[in-house]
Formats: C-alpha cells, structure tokens, sequence
C-alpha cells in the first residue's frame, strides 16, 4: 500500500512532464522509467456513469469503486464520479472507504459491502461511513453502538437472495424486522446482489428478483438497492431506488460477450525494447515451448504478468501495431512477452516504439476472452508499473 502510494506520487510529478509533451495521451512521449502508457479517459468514465443514469431514471446510479476503482485509481475516479453527480459510492473494504470519504463531498454517501467488522464499528460511525450490514451480529453491534452515542446511524441491509456470498438469511426476516423496530438505526437501502446480472437468459435472475422482491414486501417504504452493471439492463423491475454498477461505468461490457453500448475508459500502449530475426527451429520464451516454424521477426514487449498481463495469454493473444495483429509467441513472463511482427514491414517495429494492448483495434473484454478471464480481473490486475495519463 505504501509502496504504490509513493509510485502513485513519483507518477504525479512525471505525468505534469508528459502533459507538457503532448496532449494526445497514447501518442505522447514515454517517460524515462516508464515501460507502458495506461490512458485514464475520465471524460468517458464520466459519460458511462451519465449514460447509466439516464438508462435507470428515475432510479438513481451509485459507482462502485471498490479495489481502487478496478484497478483505475480511486483517488482520481471518485473524484470524477463525484463531479459527474455521482453521490452514492460503494467500496468493499472499510478502508477503502476511509481512503475517499475526505476526497469527496459531504453530501456524498460511501457504503461498505463488505459488511461491518468487529472492532470497525466505532471508526466507521466517526468517519460517517455507512456500513451494508450483512448478518445478525453486524445489525446488532450498530444497533449497539448508536445506544451507546445517543444518535441515530445509517446502514443499508442487504440480504442474501440466492448467491449465498454476503448477506442476511431471508430466515432471519422475522428477527431483523423486530430488531430494526426496536430504533436507534436510518435504514437507507433494503439490498441485495444478482449472481447473474451478466447473463440475461439466466432464470437465476427472475428467481433472485422475486426474492427480492418478497424481502421488500416486508420493508414496504424502504427504497430497493438491487443492480450492477448487468442487473441494470436487464429492465425496470430491476432498478429499485438505486443501482450499483461498476464495469459499465469502466467501460468493460454489462452483458459479457454482447454489443457493448458503453465507451472505453482505458487505453494501454507497451514500449518495445528488443527486436530480432530468429531463425526456423528457433525456441522462444520460458520452457522453450514455442518453436519458430519459420525465420520470425519478433519483438519483445515490456509488460507482463506483473503487469496484468495473465500468463494464460501464453501463444494465445495478440498486440496490435498500426492496425496490424502481432500475435504472442511463447509464455507470458513476468515482465515482458515476446510477439511476432513478421507481419510487419521490415525494421518498421523499432526499440522504443509502442504496441496497443487495449484501445481501438482490441477492447478490454476482448483481450480478457483470449486470456480465459474477464474484463474485472484485468483491470484490477493493471498494476502500479505503468505510466498513468488520466485525461
Ligand atoms: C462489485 C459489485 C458491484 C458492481 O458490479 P459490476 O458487475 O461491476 O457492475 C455491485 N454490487 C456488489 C455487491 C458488488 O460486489
């Protein structure tokens, strides 16, 4: 944490460098040090979350900003979010919340999903960090602790309606609706979470809404906290008072491998630093697992599975150069992969030049499909090692 911190400053000083540069993010000058360029578009992040809203009115749209902001820098998005009406903000761990709460307004909410810890209780009612109490013993200790202070505190319930991850036991509806009477808590949000949001044919989905929906019944002035980013395409009866997307918002796909209506938010460019002209027989990369079937121009390529880069992408993804696919030969090492330009003209691949990762000829959720995951786990595996241009 402190390390990335301090990065994250090293990088503030040389990002007002590049800036200076040029203003166009991809094709701007490399810093010294820096071997990949991530580009931030916080503009298209601020039209995703927009985009979002007007989809669910009048349901309003939180962001979820969880793992810092999938990996995009939740000092820098929350912020943006906020500026774009965002007032509503989901993180996973207390600390995370701790982290944003002073970086935005006062009348912003920042709720914690992951629930209310022991020993959490009494800094989170300071902070004024509103916890999703997910059991029993959680409801009671805020109960506990707004006794003991004397005033009234926030929370959102969120109930376990088919996922069995997070939540209270629709079992326990009899006690939490006794408890609750008992006062001392500002109920904002009745929640929960679709397993399946992604997958609109999934019957999952119309079985965890009428759970939901039953759970409500019981709550019947309490707004409904219920979507993601799948969830909210999936039509109104889904929206409740709130929705919660996240990768919609980062511009990955709501609905994995369909059209994506949102626009990209990152961009990633890697620096070439060795080419050469391997011969056929050659073996390439660790294992020597590929064997050049041919004389190969390759070209060696500085990010890796440190990087975000999985190591499923071993012989099977692709970089792209002026439109041109440079398939990847070999396995995925920890700070570089080696590709294949022979596609390219000869020499036109040079030390120093950049090859797209992600951006306009291949999206997010296409490079994560070639490495047998998606959109969410590369983006939170990006790392501290690239250069970072928030525009
Ligand atoms: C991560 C998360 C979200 C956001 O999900 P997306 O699919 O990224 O939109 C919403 N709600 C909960 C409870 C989550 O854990």
């Amino acid at each position: 944490m402190d390390a990335t911190r301090s990065m994250r400053s090293d990088a503030v000083t040389v990002r007002s460098m590049a800036e200076d540069m040029s203003r166009a993010g991809a094709d701007a000058a490399l810093p010294a040090g820096y071997p990949g360029y991530l580009t931030i578009d916080l503009g298209a992040l601020s039209r995703n979350y927009q985009a979002m809203t007007r989809r669910v009115a009048p349901a309003l749209a939180a962001a979820v900003v969880k793992a810092d902001a999938y990996g995009l820098g939740a000092d820098r998005v929350a912020p943006a979010l906020y500026a774009a009406g965002c007032r509503h903000f989901f993180v996973a761990q207390f600390h995370e919340a701790l982290a944003i709460r002073p970086i935005l307004g006062d009348d912003a909410k920042v709720f914690v999903l992951n629930g209310l810890q022991p020993g959490n209780e009494e800094p989170c009612a300071e902070a004024g960090i509103i916890p999703v109490l997910n059991g029993m013993e959680q409801l009671a200790a805020w109960q506990a602790l707004a006794g003991s202070l004397g005033r009234r505190l926030s929370a959102v319930l969120q109930f376990d309606t088919g996922m069995s991850r997070l939540g209270l036991a629709p079992a326990d509806l009899d006690r939490v609706q006794k408890a609750i009477e008992k006062g001392g808590l500002d109920i904002l949000f009745v929640m929960s979470h679709l397993a399946c949001g992604d997958e609109p044919d999934n019957a999952q989905n119309g079985e965890q809404l009428a759970e939901m929906q039953r759970i409500a019944a019981r709550f019947a002035d309490l707004p409904l906290c219920f979507a993601n980013s799948g969830g909210s395409f999936l039509g109104a009866a889904y929206h409740g008072a709130l929705v919660r997307p996240g990768i919609a918002v980062y511009g990955g796909a709501p609905h994995g491998n369909a059209d994506n209506p949102m626009e990209p938010v990152v961009r990633l460019d890697v620096a070439v630093v060795q080419t050469r002209t391997v011969a056929a027989g050659a073996k390439i990369g660790y294992g020597g697992s590929h064997v050049a079937a041919r004389q190969m121009v390759l070209a060696t390529i500085a990010a890796g599975y440190a990087d975000g880069l999985p190591r499923t992408l071993s012989d099977r993804g692709a970089v792209y150069f002026e439109g041109v696919r440079l398939p990847i030969v070999g396995r995925v090492s920890m700070d570089s992969i080696i590709i294949d330009a022979s596609a390219l003209p000869e020499g036109r691949l040079t030390l120093g030049a950049r090859v797209e990762v992600i951006g306009p000829n291949q999206s997010l959720d296409a490079l994560a499909a070639d490495a047998g995951t998606i959109s969410y786990e590369i983006l939170t595996s990006l790392g501290s090692r690239y250069f970072r241009n928030y525009r």
